[in-house]
């Protein structure tokens, strides 16, 4: 079959679903591989790179969508390219299908078989398909490169002839995918790390990444964790727990990454304008739960502001489009292993396997049908 990725049209995404690594391998499930000209360049990979690579360039997007028997894709398809889709297609995409029920009601008009990508159980099996832990791993790295960019201050102590420097402090709030990525490059930069995580399981890999796990004194105990590994929300006892907690920390951090978030839910406000006001001037908030509302009072989405007490607040939701290159070969790999598992056969059909745990909970529209949501994997 036809694989073939569009240029993404969404404002300021530079990231592209297929390189010309990923290519390589498609063609081997014996797949033909199609990219739109010019579709990788933000990405840093030119037409030229994907002809050698074996891949038809193809000139303008319609002509794509319309060459093409499986469409990869970054974002979730906007109006003209759902208009472009035929019930003979396969689209695989993040697709954020909880959000776009409108988008699901045209996809499945058009007869086409939608995979979301977000929606890849996290399952043992299915990690090298996992989107959602490949672009928080980015987001979490990007975010302490963000806050060194910022911030006017070495990160690591150093003993210089010209005096002594203290090392950073950073506060990471949070520790799933994003915020042990970042714990594990603040400390690599040589700062003292501290986190903290509603859920008790990851003291022990905050510390083993060098950090301090901020512990709560709490008679129910530390406990946020649902089923799942994912947060629940606090309860109000805890809640001012943790926000006196933060209150002692916040005159004395140079440096807040915060991560913290609860499946379907609004990000909890956790960095109260109190807390910013504490901060020494000088001092950054990354908060990268801007997209959900943000943990910080005063994060705006998608913007850098300086308070009059001197202090950044960075609320950019697109760090993983500013490591374009990376995070495009992270999810042109997640997307070729979901190719794999969906050519079993490696002879260039796509067989839907709808028994198939990922294939099933990922598959949003099939044979016009809606089939979000799926039932729960029937393996851990
Ligand atoms: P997430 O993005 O949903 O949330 C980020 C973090 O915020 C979580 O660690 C959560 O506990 C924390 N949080 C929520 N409320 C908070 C509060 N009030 N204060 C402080 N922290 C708060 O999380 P994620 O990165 O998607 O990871 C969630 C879980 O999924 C983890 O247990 C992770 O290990 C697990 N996971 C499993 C797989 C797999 O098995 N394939 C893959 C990826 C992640």
């Amino acid at each position: 079959m036809k694989v073939g990725a569009p240029k993404e049209v969404r404002p300021g995404e530079a990231r592209v679903a297929l390189t010309p690594e990923s290519a390589q391998h498609i063609q081997k499930l014996g797949h033909e591989c199609l990219i739109e000209a010019g579709a990788g360049v933000a990405a840093g990979f030119d037409d030229a790179a994907y002809r050698k690579a074996g891949v038809e360039v193809v000139e303008g997007a319609e002509a794509l969508w319309q060459a093409a028997d499986v469409v990869i894709k970054v974002r979730e398809p906007t109006e003209d390219e759902a208009g472009w889709l035929r019930n003979d297609q396969t689209l695989i995409s993040f697709f954020w299908p909880a959000q776009n029920e409108a988008m699901l009601e045209r996809c499945k008009a058009s007869g086409a078989t939608v995979v979301a990508m977000d929606m890849v159980p996290r399952i043992s099996r299915a990690q090298k398909m996992d989107v959602l832990s490949s672009t928080a791993n980015i987001a979490g790295y990007r975010a302490v490169i963000e806050a060194g960019n910022q911030f006017g201050r070495f990160f690591t102590g150093q003993v210089t002839a010209a005096g002594k420097v203290p090392p950073a402090k950073v506060l990471v709030v949070g520790a799933g995918v994003a915020g042990l990525a970042a714990i594990g490059t603040a400390t690599s930069l040589g700062a003292v790390v501290r986190a903290f995580d509603v859920r008790p399981e990851v003291a022990e890999q905050i510390e083993s990444m060098g950090a301090e796990f901020l512990f709560l004194d709490f008679d129910e105990s530390q406990d946020g964790a649902e089923s799942g590994g994912y947060a629940k929300p606090s309860s109000p006892e805890f809640r001012e727990k943790q926000l006196a907690l933060f209150r002692e920390q916040a005159a004395e951090v140079d440096i807040v990454i915060t991560t913290a978030l609860i499946p379907g839910k609004p990000a909890p406000k956790l960095w109260l304008e109190d807390m910013v006001q504490a901060m020494k001037p000088g001092s950054v908030i990354i908060d990268l739960a801007a997209e959900k509302g943000g943990n910080c009072d005063l994060t705006v989405p998608d913007q850098r502001i300086v308070t009059d007490n001197g202090v950044v607040v960075v609320g950019y939701t697109d760090f993983p489009s500013r490591m374009a290159t990376q995070a495009s070969l992270l999810y042109a790999t997640n997307i070729r292993h979901m190719l794999t598992d969906l050519t079993p056969d490696k002879d260039g059909v796509l067989q839907h396997d709808m028994e198939d745990d990922v294939i099933r909970g990922t598959t949003v529209t099939h044979q016009g049908e809606i089939t979000f949501p799926p039932p729960p994997p029937k393996v851990k």
